[in-house]
């Protein structure tokens, strides 16, 4: 299992390229994006200490992430949709430290080999050769022994494994962003780390990330050819859009949708809950490729992290693919327990219940500590 290739440079594949280069081996990262600032990352990530942090930990990083994270932005606030405040919590519940999307993957990148990702290289087939899989680009191909789906929510590896395909989850998230110093009123209403206001089936976020920025959420149940729509016509269509939905909520909270600068529309995708497959020798999966679930779990990050330590375990213990097979089956009992939260919290966020089930999930939050 000498040549190792990993398509996609996101966190879970970054870190088990790390791994592996500590554990002796030399794999390759395939990353379609041109270069690491090509597209903007996403928002704020919180590391869980047994998954996230653990996996920081074991590749050697605590450090530059205890100095890139922000322990002090963990708070939580919720309003309903009148604005008042039901819930306002400052403190951290528990020890999950925000950082950066784009901070954690520059960390991870810093720590690699240099030539370690092959940038540009979009994978666009991969098929079984004689001594392996050959991965076929544009223009390029290569063959490996063994070949890693890290490559996300719509994988190119996971349809050789297994028939699942993400199906969406009613929801879509219109994705803003706001400066701290432009828009004073939206850092008054977020609080120390993230607000969640919550009315009939619609939601509006705000959360704290580094460097004076907030990101913004408006959440509601769309169809999904609405949500595809939404994704090709102009930011101030999309605007315009939202104002009907969300007519009755409080001044205060409309302005995140009145000044927030674009960012995305994103539908939200699933894939079944404890999704899995017959193992495969040469090929698996690891984070989203394996377990796309709705970001409601707060999970998706730290899952990926865990399965890379697991995986880098598995192929650096001399075992061959017999420890990648015991790999899978741990990754999908834990992702398949994550997988249930999810979709809970997605139902608890949107539902005709308004704030309440938001409410008691953190009063319980409160009682466990
Ligand atoms: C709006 C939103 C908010 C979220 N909030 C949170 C949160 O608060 N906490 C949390 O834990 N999780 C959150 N998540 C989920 C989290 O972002 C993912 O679970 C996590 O990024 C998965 O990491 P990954 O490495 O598996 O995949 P990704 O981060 O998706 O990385 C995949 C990489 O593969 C590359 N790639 C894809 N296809 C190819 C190809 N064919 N060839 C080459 N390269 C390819 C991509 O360019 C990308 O770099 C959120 C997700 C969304 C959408």
């Amino acid at each position: 299992m000498d040549r190792i290739a990993i398509i996609g440079g996101g966190p879970g594949g970054l870190l088990l390229a790390r791994l592996l280069q500590l554990g002796g081996l030399s794999p390759v990262v395939f990353e379609r994006d041109a270069h690491a600032g090509e597209r903007p990352q996403g928002g704020s990530l919180d590391l869980h200490d047994e998954t996230g942090q653990r996996a920081m930990r074991l590749a050697g990083l605590e450090a530059e992430f205890t100095t890139a994270a922000r322990p002090e932005d963990q708070g939580d606030r919720l309003y309903d949709v009148d604005g008042t405040l039901l819930f306002d919590r400052n403190g951290p519940a528990d020890d999950r430290p925000e950082i950066d999307r784009t901070i954690l993957r520059q960390i991870l990148l810093d720590a690699l080999t240099p030539g370690t990702v092959r940038w540009g290289h979009r994978v666009l087939e991969i098929t079984p050769a004689d001594d392996g899989h050959a991965l076929i680009g544009d223009r390029w191909c290569e063959r490996f022994d063994v070949v890693v789906g890290a490559d996300g929510a719509w994988s190119r590896v996971r349809p050789l494994l297994s028939h699942a395909v993400p199906a969406y989850e009613g929801v879509t998230l219109v994705e803003l962003g706001f400066d701290v110093e432009r828009h004073p009123a939206i850092d008054a209403l977020t609080g120390s780390g993230k607000m969640f206001a919550v009315g009939n089936n619609r939601v509006l976020i705000t959360q704290r990330n580094g460097l004076g920025h907030i990101r913004g959420y408006a959440g509601l149940r769309l169809d999904e050819a609405t949500a595809r729509n939404w994704q090709a016509v102009s930011p101030e269509r999309v605007r315009a859009e939202l104002r009907e939905p969300f007519a009755e909520w409080a001044p205060a909270l409309k302005e995140i949708i009145e000044t927030g600068d674009f960012i995305a529309v994103r539908p939200l995708y699933a894939l079944p809950v404890g999704h899995r497959w017959t193992s495969r020798s040469g090929l698996t999966l690891l984070g989203d490729a394996a377990h796309l679930m709705s970001p409601f779990s707060g999970e998706g990050v730290n899952l990926a992290l865990a399965d890379a330590v697991d995986l880098a375990e598995a192929l650096t213990s001399g075992h061959g693919w017999q420890a990648v097979n015991g790999y899978e089956e741990a990754m999908a009992g834990r992702a398949a327990i994550a997988a249930v939260g999810a979709a809970q919290g997605l139902s608890g966020a949107f539902s005709s219940e308004g704030a309440s089930p938001v409410l008691q999930h953190y009063l319980s939050r409160v009682n466990e500590h």
